[in-house]
């Protein structure tokens, strides 16, 4: 029997998934690390916090599974993206912590780099929207910010990573220095069109190019682990960025193909094939994950507010207890009697990027009760997720036929059956919703020749659940105008 282990480092937790060569999980564990918060808006990771807890779950995983380290086939890699970890390339220890996606301390020059009329060209070349997201603007400010960085960088003792490139080189004692194409592509450093790194880019954020990792397929061998960290040397054979992983391990691999993960947010992404989609509303160009050597087209969004408007229902409304009761009580009434909830906490993202819209609850009458709200608060992340979908079709010329889902908020009934009727689109949910932890098995599997290919992977068939549109077209049409009046009213100033 061959063993695949997926590593999956997210945000605020690290997980180890042994998956059989059926694809099935024998094993898993998980270890939350320490989220930092040195001032308001900044967001920080220990890029050694976040190494021990890969090691002790995977310590964990194999002894849950009941396997050693020598059954492994090969390990595959996922990650928090855009994450910014950057080291003393002769002790490997960071020279600060990692600056985390979420961190806003470069928000301001990010800003400044719109002002100047940067954005096109930012955009020309890596497909996305400056933003101190990604990592360039972090990069940038490790080297004009830690004591003596800039000058060891220029001497050339220092390196950058994202989480994987970090991992990697810890795993594997220094001897892999790499990261794969989903990943560089989140750095606002590569050229997504050469497949290289930017060297225009690299002068205008000021970064020396001995920093940067060398960029591969995310299938492949990458490297081996070293024997003294983890007792093995196992292949790591497969590495994508977390929603690129997704989009592979929902099997995503056709051009026109989307998938949603409902999660805190929602991301939604759709595979473009070879072609690098531009946008006109405000959605962003990546690249994907292949089982061959060149990377796939992406086309990705946000909902920033998807099933965080379910905790705030929880934990500031309290008219919830628990998530899973949305659910039976959205179910209650037999719709919302008019009312529409527009989550725009921190704003509206695409296709509407109004940063000073703000939430509104809106149809309220006498007759309204807490059912009714929570069912428009679920209805709301379907209503998002809709104007993603229809913003990529526009900017892909496609209309979609299948809409795969995965995430937490997915498990919901109600919002899937809503978000089916409200497309007017088929909806499939996997049985297995680790999807992406399996894609970064999927990846290290066909690296590593557990799988010969996707159409071999496709037979494993993990089995899914589908949801089917019923609701009449003009009703349809009814509600969409209405969601959208209610969005209308969220952006008065
Ligand atoms: P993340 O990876 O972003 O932390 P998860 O995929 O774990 O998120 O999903 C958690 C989110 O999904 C929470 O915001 C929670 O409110 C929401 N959620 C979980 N279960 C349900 C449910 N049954 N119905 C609606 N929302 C849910």
């Amino acid at each position: 029997m061959k063993y695949v282990l997926s590593l999956d480092q997210g945000t605020t937790n690290t997980r180890a998934i042994i998956f059989n060569g059926r694809g099935q999980i024998v094993g898993s564990a998980q270890q939350e690390f320490r989220q930092i918060y040195p001032r308001a808006g900044w967001v920080e990771h220990d890029p050694t916090d976040i190494v021990g807890s890969a090691v002790g779950v995977i310590a964990e995983a194999l002894v849950r599974a009941n396997i050693v380290i020598g059954d492994l086939a090969a390990i595959g890699i996922t990650n928090q993206r855009e994450t910014t970890v950057v080291w003393d390339r002769a002790t490997g220890a960071p020279v600060c912590n990692a600056i985390v996606w979420q961190c806003r301390r470069t928000a301001e020059y990010a800003e400044r780099l719109k002002g100047e009329g940067l954005s096109s060209f930012i955009y020309d070349r890596t497909g996305l929207v400056p933003d101190a997201y990604f990592s360039a603007t972090k990069i940038k400010w490790i080297l004009d910010n830690v004591a003596g960085a800039r000058a060891q960088a220029e001497r050339g003792e220092l390196l950058f990573g994202t989480i994987d490139t970090y991992l990697m080189w810890r795993l594997s004692r220094g001897k892999i220095f790499a990261t794969d194409y989903t990943n560089a592509s989140r750095t606002m450093l590569f050229n997504i069109h050469t497949l290289k790194w930017d060297e225009e880019l690299l002068k205008l954020f000021d970064i020396p190019e001995s920093m940067l990792p060398r960029v591969e397929p995310s299938r492949g061998v990458f490297g081996y682990t070293d024997k003294s960290v983890l007792g093995g040397e196992v292949p790591i054979c497969g590495v994508a960025g977390d929603q690129q992983a997704a989009l592979f391990g929902q099997l995503c691999v056709n051009e026109g193909e989307v998938k949603n993960t409902y999660g805190t947010g929602c991301f939604l992404l759709m595979n473009t094939g070879d072609k690098a989609v531009k946008s006109f509303n405000g959605l962003v160009t990546t690249l994907g994950a292949s089982e061959t050597e060149k990377p796939p087209y992406v086309l990705e969004g946000s909902v920033f507010i998807g099933g965080a408007v379910i905790q705030w229902l929880r934990d500031e409304l309290g008219i919830i207890s628990s998530a899973e009761e949305s659910e039976a009580l959205a179910l209650k009434v037999a719709d919302t009697g008019g009312v529409y909830a527009v989550p725009a906490f921190t704003g509206l993202g695409a296709p509407y990027w109004d940063s000073g819209a703000r939430g509104v609850l809106c149809g309220i009458t006498r007759g309204t009760n807490r059912a009714h709200i929570v069912r428009a608060a679920l209805e709301a992340i379907a209503y998002q997720s809709a104007d993603l979908v229809c913003a990529m079709e526009r900017d892909a010329g496609v209309k979609i036929s299948c809409l795969k889902v995965d995430g937490g908020a997915s498990a919901n009934n109600f919002l899937m059956q809503f978000q089916s009727d409200i497309l007017g689109v088929k909806i499939s949910r996997p049985n297995v919703v680790e999807t992406t932890a399996l894609g970064a098995a999927y990846l290290a599997g066909l690296g590593c020749g557990v799988w010969g290919s996707v159409r071999e992977i496709e037979r494993l068939n993990v089995g899914w659940r589908q949801f089917l549109p019923a609701l009449a077209e003009d009703k349809r049409q009814s509600m969409l105008n209405g969601w959208r009046a209610a969005v209308e009213k969220a952006r008065l100033k």
